[in-house]
């Protein structure tokens, strides 16, 4: 029988797994469903995914503040926010083959025994959909009894507005204003799949911003625009992305406008991340719920007034995904092929791979000179002196490592390197005095 190739998706989980990216949880025990372990250049890409999104909405600006609040929380608080009864998605179970299914993702599921077929169009029985809550209930102290139990909150953006009096009244800010936070959420998922893209454990990057209510539509339109420019910014193809607006149907009760950014994965059009209205439906339920007043007074008009809040909403383990499949190609050139992840500079895990051409006449000392010095500078870099140096450049371009250089003879001459462009692979001289200046000014001007 013919063998098949495999899928872009089958590439880059085994190319994940094979350069230490991403492993599967529980992996020596048969795994455990959809749960994922980042390896030690995975951890980098998160690290930097995470490092890019807190500088872009945090650091750089004047009016948003961060937070790092509790993955548990008073269980009333799940129910205040709608969590409790209404997070949850319709569940439909076939009879036939006893699969498991989400009731609004049957078109785009496929039948564990007939693969080509979607759920119940292959003949199996299937039962009206039911409820199931997404959240993962836990108890708290030695009791398991109704009383004590808790949740692990399946988002982070709760926490947020528990804190909008606390961070109001010490961080000297008033609206328009945000507070973000980036954390761990946990949701039982009903049909879990495609890799990082849908996790039972994941990462958020969210940020509620406050605004005066007649602000609204103007902050939601900036933060649309400002959160679709980060990943053009860095490097995301602008052709795999788009804007796709809620219409009247979807949108949540609360919720004035709502779009999603989607990126087209080899499994389709999916959503990256959510761009909300939310009004002052939280603040107001939890004002209410609490007894404490969640508002805000305007010293100029004298006024009280709960704020709107936008919310853009994305996931870290989604965007990392996002990052790896965009960044992806295998390039063919005139004798083979070489696979290669396009990666912006500020995303790439490693920064500069440093290679002694051969292993002796001083040339490793003198390579790991160059690292240490490097890495000291706060480059993140990597060593290698083992086998043919054209197989080292692939070894990294094949982990998206933007830049490496070689100490030969005119190095230990001359003080000169060679430093190859994993795009081009085009390769410069440049004096190790000036290494640091040259790849600081390649960061900043790179562009896909
Ligand atoms: P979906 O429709 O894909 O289930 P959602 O609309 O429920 O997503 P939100 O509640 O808006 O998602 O969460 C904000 C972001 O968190 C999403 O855009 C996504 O990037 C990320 N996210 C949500 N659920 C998961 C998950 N199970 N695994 C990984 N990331 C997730």
């Amino acid at each position: 029988m013919a063998k098949q190739a495999p899928s872009l998706m089958d590439t880059i989980v085994s190319l994940c797994k094979r350069r230490g990216f991403i492993f599967q949880a529980s992996e020596i025990y048969g795994g455990i469903g959809n749960t994922y372990d980042y390896g030690p250049l995975g951890v980098e890409l998160k690290r930097r995914v995470k490092d890019a999104w807190w500088s872009r909405t945090v650091t750089v600006r004047r009016d948003v503040v961060g937070l790092d609040s509790a993955i548990l929380q008073n269980p009333r608080v799940w129910e205040v926010s709608g969590h409790v009864g209404g997070f949850s998605d319709p569940m439909i179970d076939c009879k036939t083959c006893k699969g498991r299914f989400r009731a609004d993702h049957l078109d785009q599921l496929a039948c564990p025994e007939k693969p080509s077929k979607h759920p119940g169009e292959c003949h199996g029985e299937l039962t009206e959909p039911r409820s199931f809550n997404l959240m993962f209930k836990t108890n708290l102290g030695p009791m398991e009894d109704s009383g004590s139990v808790a949740y692990l909150r399946p988002e982070t953006a709760q926490g947020i507005f528990l804190n909008f009096a606390n961070v109001l009244s010490s961080a000297r800010i008033k609206p328009p204003f945000g507070i973000a936070q980036i954390g761990k959420s946990f949701r039982n998922e009903i049909t879990p799949g495609n890799f990082v893209f849908r996790m039972r454990e994941f990462e958020q990057a969210e940020m509620e911003f406050f605004v005066p209510p007649d602000e609204n539509d103007q902050w939601y339109a900036y933060w649309r625009d400002e959160r679709y420019r980060w990943y053009t910014d860095l490097g995301i193809r602008a052709d795999k992305l788009r804007v796709r607006e809620h219409d009247q149907k979807e949108l949540a009760h609360y919720s004035t406008a709502t779009c999603d950014i989607e990126y087209e994965y080899p499994f389709g059009w999916g959503e990256l991340e959510g761009i909300a209205c939310r009004t002052d439906f939280d603040l107001k339920r939890h004002s209410e719920a609490s007894g404490t007043t969640l508002e805000y007074f305007d010293p100029q008009t004298k006024e009280h007034y709960t704020p709107y809040v936008i919310e853009p909403a994305g996931g870290i383990d989604r965007m990392a995904l996002t990052f790896l499949v965009d960044a992806y190609e295998e390039e063919q050139l005139e004798k083979d092929t070489r696979v290669v992840l396009h990666f912006h500079p500020e995303i790439a895990p490693i920064t500069v791979g440093v290679f002694p051409l051969v292993k002796k006449d001083g040339m490793p000392e003198k390579a790991m000179e160059v690292e240490e010095d490097l890495r000291r500078a706060g480059f993140a870099t990597f060593y290698d002196e083992k086998g043919a140096i054209g197989r080292r450049y692939r070894r990294q371009d094949e982990v998206g490592t933007p830049w490496c250089i070689t100490i030969d003879g005119n190095t230990l001459e001359n003080d000169v390197v060679t430093i190859r462009d994993r795009d081009t692979m085009q390769q410069d001289k440049v004096q190790v005095a000036e290494l640091r200046a040259y790849i600081d000014a390649a960061v900043r001007s790179w562009k896909r």
